[in-house]
């Protein structure tokens, strides 16, 4: 019998690594109603609280009433239209690069840079925490692969001695999992010394990160010359859906004829661009949004050290609870939502063996009151936990 579907599927739900999809009967807010209940929620990527925001909304539907609801062709045919025109403009000038490309997803972003740059011949180096988007690319690239020690600019350097060709360096921004940041001033360094390219996929430090919202990149004050190839989302704290790649002009002409994520796929929605039009302008002015943010995370990190979880090394709204096995992370997880509280548990392989945790994340829209909730909630429910015989919480 060729496809044994049944029992792979009964392995992973022996292994505790079943996945299950929550049903979300309410938009992106802090209180939601899932399968049904009524929970408060940290596991949205809505960072500033935009994905529902009045003002996105009605962009959203003057978009559609004007473009319709489709893009109705890949962009090089017949679907490339004003607003994403508009949005790619306004990206270029938010990032201050040349010019911004407009992707339908992150993934399809990560896989179109990638391989258009490096091929045969050519070397692709990642951070081994990389985002799933940007490994698979670096696979599909054809290109020597290899994966660094997470963050480690001396394990870069070795494997930058080896490298042939042209020579990409790729890493997430902040790390999706961990919440950490990209040492992206001693990476960039490190990756000139060898006249290599860096790449960094922002999906998670645009919004939350740098003083208007620019990101890490904003962050540490680097250029074009430190990171030639800038990715972002736009289905987190910019609260759409799409991706867009900034670089010099160029880069976005290599991509515009040779990536074929980029040439043969769809464009996005056009009333999409329009309502990220006005969430990129709400992302740089409003900051007030960041500055709740922050304060925050300061005020969860401090609780959470009270009661004596292990957090990482993370300044960003990804706030991960580490916890160990996949058992003990899903049945924090359910002890949680028995108490109203929804929280994803993590597991391999998308974080390493041993591992596994709560990814808690914070957007502008929770109020304290409801961190404090959180902050009770999880104390009884960790007690609880080493409580338990057989667990070592
Ligand atoms: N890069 C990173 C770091 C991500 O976390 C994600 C989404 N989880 C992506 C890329 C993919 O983006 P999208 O969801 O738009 O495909």
């Amino acid at each position: 019998m060729p496809f044994d579907l049944a029992s792979g599927l009964a392995e992973r739900r022996a292994a505790h690594l079943y996945r299950q999809r929550p049903l979300l009967e309410a938009p992106q807010q802090p209180e939601v109603t899932v399968d049904g209940e009524r929970l408060l929620a940290f596991c949205s990527n809505d960072y500033l609280g935009l994905a529902s925001h009045p003002e996105v909304i009605r962009a959203m539907q003057q978009g559609a009433e004007r473009w319709g609801v489709g893009g109705g062709a890949s962009h090089l045919v017949m679907g490339h239209s004003t607003p994403h025109h508009q949005l790619e403009e306004a990206l270029a000038e938010f990032t201050g690069r040349p010019r911004a490309l407009l992707f339908s997803t992150g993934y399809m972003a990560n896989l179109a840079a990638v391989t258009a740059l490096v091929g045969q011949g050519d070397t692709v180096l990642e951070d081994r925490l990389n985002h799933a988007s940007l490994l698979d690319a670096g696979l599909l690239s054809g290109a020597r692969f290899s994966r660094y020690l997470h963050n480690d600019a001396n394990s870069l350097a070795s494997r930058l001695e080896k490298a042939t060709g042209n020579t990409l360096v790729v890493t997430d921004g902040v790390f999706s999992m961990d919440g950490d940041l990209a040492d992206l001033p001693t990476l960039c360094v490190t990756a000139r010394s060898r006249n290599a390219w860096v790449m960094v996929d922002d999906a998670h430090g645009f919004g939350p990160l740098g003083k208007t919202g620019g990101g890490i990149v904003e962050h540490f004050g680097l250029g074009m010359d430190d990171v030639q190839v800038l990715v972002g989302t736009l289905g987190k704290a910019f609260g759409t859906a799409g991706a867009f790649i900034a670089g010099s002009d160029d880069l976005i002409e290599t991509l515009i004829q040779f990536a074929r994520p980029y040439i043969y796929t769809t464009s996005q929605p056009p009333a999409v661009a329009c309502a990220t039009l006005k969430s990129l302008e709400l992302l740089r002015t409003e900051n007030w949004r960041r500055d709740h943010l922050n304060r925050l995370i300061e005020r969860f990190r401090q609780g959470a050290a009270r009661i004596g979880l292990t957090l990482m090394d993370s300044p960003t709204p990804i706030q991960p609870i580490l916890v160990g096995s996949s058992e003990r992370a899903l049945q924090l997880s359910a002890d949680l939502r028995a108490c109203g509280i929804l929280v994803g548990a993590i597991r391999p392989p998308t974080v390493p063996a041993g591992s596994a945790r709560l990814r808690v994340t914070f957007s502008a829209s929770h109020s304290e009151a409801q961190v404090e909730r959180l902050l009770d909630i999880l104390a009884e429910c960790w007690n609880r936990l080493a409580e338990e015989p057989g667990t070592d919480a």
